[in-house]
This record gives structure tokens, C-alpha cells and sequence, in this order.
């Protein structure tokens, strides 16, 4: 159900944000938020590719700490800010689901 769930809120929180973030080009901005889904091609590098009880955040390449910079200065330029909140969702709804199999 987790699994489930936080592949719902990838979907939906861009949307969210396209929604009431952009007056207009609303289609515009949620595909490029997500096409902050491609960071998680990392998985495709880890073994099991995909395992419910291991945190994405600082795991893998795409996910950890030196990489966020990057995804943070997408955001400046208005051309890149929907690519660049994209992959902040994505990395934020990835640390509650860290926090969800921590907590819970
Ligand atoms: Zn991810």
C-alpha cells in the first residue's frame, strides 16, 4: 500500500503544484515536473532494484546530497523551474517515505 500510495503523490503533487502554481502552460509545467521522474533510472544501478525497506535519499547516485544543489539551481531560471521543482517534489516525497518506514 505504501508503494502504492507514494507513487500516487508523484503524480499528484506535481499536479497539484502545476494547478495552482502556473495560471498558464499548466500541461507544460506538470510534464516537465514529471520528468523529474528520470532520477529514479538510478534504481536500475542498485541491487535489488527495488527494495520497500531501503531509503532512496543518500542511497542512490541521483538521490543523495550532491546532486540536490543541482536540482535547487534548476529551479532559479524560470525555463528550468518546473524541471527543478520536479525534482524537489521528488526528492521531498521520497524523504517521507523514508520517514514513513522509520516511523511506522
Ligand atoms: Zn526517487
Amino acid at each position: 500500500m505504501r508503494a502504492g500510495l507514494h507513487v500516487i503523490l508523484h503524480i499528484l503533487v506535481p499536479g497539484l503544484v502545476a494547478r495552482f502554481g502556473y495560471s498558464a502552460n499548466r500541461l507544460h509545467a506538470f510534464l516537465w515536473m514529471m520528468g523529474g521522474m528520470i532520477i529514479d533510472v538510478d534504481h536500475f544501478f542498485a541491487t535489488p532494484m527495488y527494495d520497500p525497506d531501503r531509503c532512496s535519499v543518500g542511497f542512490h547516485p541521483l538521490h543523495t546530497v550532491w546532486v540536490m544543489p543541482i536540482y535547487i539551481g534548476l529551479c532559479i531560471p524560470k525555463k528550468t523551474r518546473p524541471l527543478g521543482i520536479g525534482l524537489c517534489v521528488h526528492i521531498v516525497l521520497d524523504l517521507f517515505d523514508c520517514a514513513w518506514m522509520t516511523w511506522f
